[in-house]
């Protein structure tokens, strides 16, 4: 199963695809590079997205002059026409392209469709008639809003998170996709960073062949693991099912998944990291979050101006403002020597 076909778009594309929102950390060269290097190895699939910063742009860099060898998933988070077009056309000139594959309504707060008032789907069908566009999606993290999308029958892809840490429920998507003829993106398979098993979270995916997962890349050791997963597939052993459950039982209830859609704050307080420090701390080496520039990281904290603005924006319903104030008595316990990390 080493391609994936994303529903009635009929894109077929190698199951190793291309999360490109981390490459938005490392400069032009080292990210032309990267990208450059997953085509190389058989990746066809780039996601990015207009709020990435210049994650388009070094896209655009990397592959222009081979535009019908890969396949191209951006989103727009305008919620009006005049934005909606403006995004666009941004997005096709930093892609240096002149179509998007997928063009993504990027986490919008309710699922758009004709006739609605907002004027954005039909944007949507204008943008396919000019040929901008070739097929619509929708990404969410919001699971009533990823089953009215489904059932609205208007989209053509779902872009939701799915990993070995996903509840029965967002899981059961996976499959209603599949029997609508829907394409599925899998978005956060590592859980942002706190799955540390690269090849438990792929053996997990191979289970659905209708989900294709974007892996976010920065660094080309990681890139160099998900490549060699090609010619060797992780399978599912009992090993691995013991780790995911393991983890599962670690990480349950209300965690920071470090989506960062709830910044920027405005006490400039770093929430996709504070926020979920104690997880962070003792599942990558601890080392790497007590170096004093993360230590005044933390202590931004202590400036929590109590607004409230994260809360109302995290798509996990999380009270981020106690989340951080636990992650920050516990992060003073082990600078004090009070609470253990590895
Ligand atoms: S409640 Fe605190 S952490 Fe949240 S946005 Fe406001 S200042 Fe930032
Ligand atoms: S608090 Fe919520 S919105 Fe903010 S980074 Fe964590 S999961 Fe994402």
């Amino acid at each position: 199963m080493a391609q994936i076909t994303l529903g009635s778009t009929g894109i077929t594309t190698d199951r190793n695809a291309f999360g490109a929102l981390p490459i938005q950390r490392v400069n032009m060269e080292t990210a032309v590079k990267i990208l450059r290097k997953a085509y190389a190895g058989g990746m066809t699939f780039f996601d990015t997205a207009r709020m990435y910063s210049d994650s388009e742009e070094k896209i655009g860099q990397a592959f222009a002059g081979m535009r019908e060898k890969i396949f191209i998933a951006t989103k727009t988070h305008s919620n009006t026409p005049e934005k909606f077009w403006k995004d666009l056309e941004t997005s096709l000139s930093l892609l240096k392209t002149d179509y998007i594959d997928i063009y993504q309504f990027h986490w919008p707060s309710v699922c758009y469709k004709p006739g609605d008032g907002s004027g954005m789907y039909e944007c949507m069908l204008e943008a396919k008639k000019q040929g901008k566009i070739r097929h619509i999606g929708l990404t969410n993290h919001k699971l009533g809003l990823a089953h009215e999308c489904i059932d609205s029958g208007l989209y053509e892809t779902l872009q939701y998170p799915l990993s070995y840490l996903s509840s029965e429920k967002e899981i059961e998507l996976v499959g209603k996709c599949k029997k609508t003829d829907m394409g599925f993106i899998a978005m956060k398979a590592l859980s942002g960073g706190l799955i540390t098993d690269s090849a438990a979270a792929y053996a997990f995916m191979t289970q659905y062949d209708n989900a294709l997962p974007i892996w976010g890349i920065q660094r080309e050791t990681e890139l160099d693991e998900f490549l060699s997963y090609k010619d060797n597939p992780p399978q599912l052993t009992g090993e691995r099912r013991a780790l995911i459950e393991k983890d599962k039982q670690e990480l349950t209830g209300e965690f920071c998944r470090g989506c960062g859609y709830c910044m920027p704050c405005p006490a400039e307080i770093e929430i996709n990291n504070c926020a979920r420090m104690s997880l962070l701390i003792r599942r990558s080496p601890s080392e790497n979050w007590l170096t004093p520039k993360a230590q005044e990281m933390m202590k931004k904290v202590e400036g929590c101006l109590a607004c409230g603005k994260c809360a109302s924006q995290c798509p996990y319903g999380l009270d981020t403002p106690e989340l951080l104030k636990k992650n920050y008595a516990d992060y003073k316990k082990i600078l004090a020597g009070e609470a253990e990390v590895k």
